[in-house]
């Protein structure tokens, strides 16, 4: 499959073949084709798809096509994220460099002016969060009657981020008539009654099965007791070499404290976070981007959507509470067929998450003792050796014993 096979027009595919890509990701093949026939469509896509891609070639195209240029948006892209946002309006840019259509990005935490302006000059493609599109709403400085295509991106992430009422105050300001794309890493049961609210006979795309991690991806397991992570984890990036990592924590106070951390031994790291400013998160991506920055070290919600090239490593210095965020996490590498490594460093009272990530994977993922880090870890399963009692230790294993005990980290199977 080619991409000239797909309907589009010239000033599209000179922009793709100038980002270097030849064939179309499996969510692209599928989705432009739906999108330029003007369907409404279903996607389930996770980050690393090249879903960006897929929903903005054919909306710049239906727009060009339609020539309809007003002030007000004809289309409206939604993101959970400033981020994301900031991303998928870069994505606009690129691959609508050759088309005079007009885009612009509006999100929280930086000043509303420069927007308003750019919004009163009129804009063709407009990128925004939930919040900051209905402060422009509220102040009647943006007018969404013109919209004829809305795209809801990784809408589950808005909805776990608690944006559905958001969503649809935004949408009772929309046109009826209208073409519409929801991408969604999952498929939960609030989505579908998000989706069958106002999507008109869409067309269902899945491109990865439901809750699978990117194939491409390497998983490892590395047992280690919770007070020696970050020596481990430095230890890791040093005999590995490792040039750019993306480490998640799961509190912005544990992104702060283990980024400082990693600067004591060395190793050039910063944390993003939700309490940190705009200024600073872009700063932060920019200079990792670029190679300035070896170590990222994120929260859950800073870290979505980010579109960092052929990541190679991304470390769960902490599991997530949640499963379905751990396949989120390790979308970040082997993006787009590259290669990658997601390396999970986990003590015994995370055994559990461990436990409910391989269900939602449905598979296992190996662990890999590091020698001299593995010691004591593991009583369970007679790798017990001295020396690593005390209190804390002692509570920690009756929290686990509460949980169930009889799992191994290296019986290689699932209970069920
Ligand atoms: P996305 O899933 O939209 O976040 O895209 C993931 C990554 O894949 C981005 O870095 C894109 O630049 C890249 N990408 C998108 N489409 C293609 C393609 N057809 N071939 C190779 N890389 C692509």
């Amino acid at each position: 499959m080619n991409f000239n096979e797909l309907g589009l027009q010239a000033e599209l595919l000179r922009a793709v073949s100038a980002e270097g890509y030849t064939t179309p990701t499996p969510v692209q093949a599928r989705t432009i084709p739906v999108v330029l026939k003007g369907r409404d469509v279903l996607a389930g896509a996770q980050t690393g798809t090249g879903k960006t891609a897929a929903f903005t070639l054919p909306m710049l195209q239906l727009l060009d096509e339609s020539g309809d240029r007003g002030r007000f948006p004809r289309a409206l892209v939604l993101t959970p994220t400033r981020e994301l946002a900031a991303q998928v309006a870069e994505s606009i840019r690129t691959y609508g460099r050759h088309m005079p259509l007009r885009s612009t990005v509006v999100f929280g935490g930086v000043g509303i002016n420069p927007q308003i302006d750019t919004l009163r000059r009129g804009v063709d493609v407009l990128v925004a969060t939930p919040g900051r599109l209905l402060d422009h709403a509220s102040q009647r400085t943006v007018n969404l009657s013109k919209v004829e295509i809305l795209v809801l991106d990784e809408a589950d992430r808005m909805l776990d981020m608690g944006f559905v009422h958001d969503i649809k105050r935004i949408l009772k300001l929309l046109p009826a008539k209208r073409q519409n794309l929801l991408f969604s890493a999952t498929y939960s049961d609030e989505i579908r009654a998000l989706a069958d609210g106002f999507l008109h006979e869409p067309e269902m795309i899945e491109v990865a099965r439901r809750n699978t991690a990117a194939e491409t991806v390497t998983q490892v397991v590395h047992p280690v007791a919770h007070a020696r992570k970050r020596e481990l984890l430095s230890h890791l990036i040093r005999e590995g070499d490792w040039k750019r990592v993306l480490i998640f924590t799961r509190t912005k106070h544990g992104a702060n404290r283990l980024a400082g951390q990693l600067l004591k031994d060395g190793v050039s790291a910063t944390a993003i976070h939700g309490n940190k400013s705009q200024a600073a998160r872009t700063k932060a991506l920019a200079d990792f981007k670029r190679g300035a920055l070896r170590t990222l070290v994120a929260t859950d919600i800073a870290a979505r959507g980010l579109d960092i090239d052929r990541l190679p490593h991304v470390v769960n210095f902490e599991l997530p509470n949640v499963a379905e965020d751990y396949v989120h996490r390790i979308g970040r590498t082997g993006r787009a067929g590259a290669e990658g490594v997601a390396i999970s460093l986990v003590c015994r009272e995370e055994q559990y998450l461990l436990k409910n990530i391989r269900r939602v994977l449905r598979h296992d993922i190996p662990v890999k003792r590091i020698e001299g880090f593995e010691q004591g870890n593991c009583p369970e399963d007679g790798h017990r050796t001295q020396g690593q009692g005390g209190p804390g230790y002692r509570r920690s294993s009756t929290q686990f014993a509460r949980r169930g005990r009889g799992k191994s980290w290296g019986d290689g199977r699932r209970s069920r």
